[in-house]
This record gives structure tokens, C-alpha cells and sequence, in this order.
């Protein structure tokens, strides 16, 4: 993919809402120069109004891919010209990637997490408790479904958004899944393996507190954040001092990074080099 002394670099970029506060660019363009690759990734602030427009611009101009944030995930869907397996299941794109005259949507969100997690554990077979039904609870759920987790038990405040998850991982995986109405400090039940924030309290707040009976924490557990700022939650400081195993959310967003940087040149770029600049962007 580089081309020594082009003057016209693979582009790659993120169309959203709130485009300046998106680090992504650091870490990702932190691999490109690494890993001697011409390319620019580029952040651009668009209105749901201007998503269409955009995405043929995208197309017309050669972009290699792209990545939606918010609001943007679930609109692309029809712009495009087909969905990976996961991003049909979870019924929402966060990478697109060009392959031949095609753009592909997929989602990294879940497949970054699945990759943090499987640095520590194989999640097959295993009993999870997730926390959450909104987008990033979903991307989880669905790539932890596919990758064999033995029982889901999913909590939500809201039981319709949790009764859709539970008819995605139920009807489409096949999976052994159970809802409960988040009500109160949610006691883990014995046998619980894995337990996972995918909710958003905690983001931006260090001390923001999960409603979770912490007493019921077991030593030898891993307890997983898709929050990402503050990297080290409450949640993750309470489950440490219990002798859990712990999972940030900066390693999932470091992780769906490597895989847009792969999808979109065919590299497996650093993913420690990634971590350094996304921190360093981040001021943490
Ligand atoms: P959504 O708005 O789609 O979902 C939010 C979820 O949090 C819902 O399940 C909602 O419950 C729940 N929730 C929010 N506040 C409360 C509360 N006070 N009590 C109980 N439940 C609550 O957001 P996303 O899924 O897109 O994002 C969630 C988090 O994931 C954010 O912090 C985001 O930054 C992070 N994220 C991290 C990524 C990473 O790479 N690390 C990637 C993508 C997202 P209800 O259904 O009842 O409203």
C-alpha cells in the first residue's frame, strides 16, 4: 500500500457529530507513520441532513474507508453496499471499508472488545453478566455471542432496548440469554465469569457509581468498562481492590483502532504504539 514519494496519501476518516473531540485520529495516524504508510485519516463534523452527500463524496474522492460515530451509526446502513456478518446482527456500522468498488460496512466496537478480552480470557463457554443495551452493550453482546459465551445475563434499566438485545442473542445466536430490569444494586449471581459495564455511566465521571452490590465481586473474576474516559472507572477501581481481573475501555477503542487501520491497509499495525499516542492525545 505505500507509495514512496506520493503526494496523494490513502485517506481514511470519521464523519460525525462532534467531530473535534475525536482522538482517533492520534492513534491511528500514530500506526500510519509507524508503519510507514502514506495515508491521513481526517475527522469531519456532518449533519444527519448532509450523511448522504458526505458518503458519496467519500466514495467519489477514494477514501479507503471510513469510520461513523455518533449519530451517524445505524443511518450509513443504506448508503452502503453491504454489511459484514456482525454488523448485520448488531444492525449498526462504526467502520466502513472500501473493498474493490464497494463500500462494506462493519463493526469494530464489539470485535475491539472481543480482542482486549481474549488477550486475558477465552470468553467460550463462559457466564456474563452485561450490564446495558445500548449501542456499545449490543456490539459486545453480538461478538461475544458469536464467539461461543455459554450465558448471557443481560441488565437493563429500560426493559424494551434490553428485550431487543435479548431477541437478537436469543432468536438470531441461538444463545442461552436472560433478561432482568435493572433495579437497584444488582447482586451478581454465583458462577459469574465475566462482567462487563456497557452502559455509559461512569464517562467522565471518576466517581459515577454503577448500581452494583460490589459484595457479591468475586477474586478471579475479569471486569470489563466499555467507558473509556476516565480509563480506570469506579467500577474498575472497586472490582481491583476485590482481587478482580480488570479491562478498560481505552484497550477496546485501542483495539477497534487496529482494526480499521488493518482493514483499511492490510497492516496489523502496533497496537502499543496506538495506546502511546491515543493516551498522550488524550492527557492521560
Ligand atoms: P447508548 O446511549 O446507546 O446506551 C447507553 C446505555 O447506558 C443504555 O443501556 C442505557 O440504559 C444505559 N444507561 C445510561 N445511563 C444509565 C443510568 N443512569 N442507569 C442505568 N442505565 C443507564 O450509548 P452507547 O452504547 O453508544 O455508549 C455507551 C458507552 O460506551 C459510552 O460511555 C461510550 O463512550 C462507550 N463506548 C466505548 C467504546 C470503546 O471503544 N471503549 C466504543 C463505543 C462506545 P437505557 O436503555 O435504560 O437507557
Amino acid at each position: 500500500m505505500p507509495i514512496p514519494n506520493s503526494f496523494c496519501p490513502d485517506l481514511v476518516g470519521c464523519l460525525s457529530q462532534g467531530a473535534a473531540g475525536n482522538p482517533t485520529v492520534a492513534m491511528v495516524e500514530a500506526a500510519f507513520k509507524h508503519h510507514g504508510i502514506n495515508g491521513r485519516y481526517i475527522n469531519m463534523e456532518v449533519p444527519p441532513a448532509n450523511l448522504a452527500d458526505a458518503v458519496k463524496g467519500l466514495r467519489a474522492t477514494g477514501f479507503r474507508g471510513f469510520n461513523l460515530s455518533m449519530p451517524h451509526k445505524v443511518a450509513v446502513i443504506p448508503l452502503l453496499d453491504g454489511l459484514g456478518e456482525s454488523a448485520a446482527v448488531i444492525g449498526a456500522v462504526n467502520c466502513v471499508v472500501r473493498r474493490g468498488d464497494k463500500l462494506i460496512g462493519e463493526n469494530t466496537d464489539g470485535k475491539g472488545f472481543l480482542r482486549s478480552l481474549t488477550d486475558i480470557t477465552d470468553p467460550k463457554g463462559k457466564t456474563v453478566v452485561l450490564f446495558g443495551a445500548g449501542g456499545a452493550a449490543r456490539a459486545v453482546a453480538v461478538e461475544l455471542g458469536l464467539a461461543g459465551v455459554g450465558r448471557f445475563i443481560l441488565v437493563n434499566r429500560t426493559p424494551e432496548r434490553g428485550q431487543q438485545l435479548l431477541d437478537t442473542l436469543v432468536g438470531k445466536l441461538r444463545c442461552q440469554a436472560e433478561l432482568v430490569q435493572w433495579k437497584g444494586d444488582f447482586a451478581l449471581p454465583s458462577g459469574t465469569d465475566i462482567v462487563i459495564n456497557g452502559t455509559s455511566i461512569g464517562l467522565y465521571d471518576a466517581e459515577a457509581r454503577l448500581p452494583l452490590d460490589i459484595a457479591t465481586l468475586q477474586s478471579g473474576q475479569i471486569v470489563a468498562d466499555v467507558v473509556f474516559s476516565p480509563p480506570v472507572t469506579r467500577l474498575l477501581r472497586d472490582a481491583a481492590a476485590r482481587g478482580c481481573k480488570t479491562l478498560d475501555g481505552l484497550s477496546m477503542l485501542v483495539n477497534q483502532g487496529v482494526l480499521g487501520v488493518q482493514y483499511w491497509t492490510g497492516v496489523l499495525p502496533d497496537a502499543a504504539v496506538m495506546q502511546r499516542a491515543l493516551a498522550a492525545a488524550m492527557g492521560c
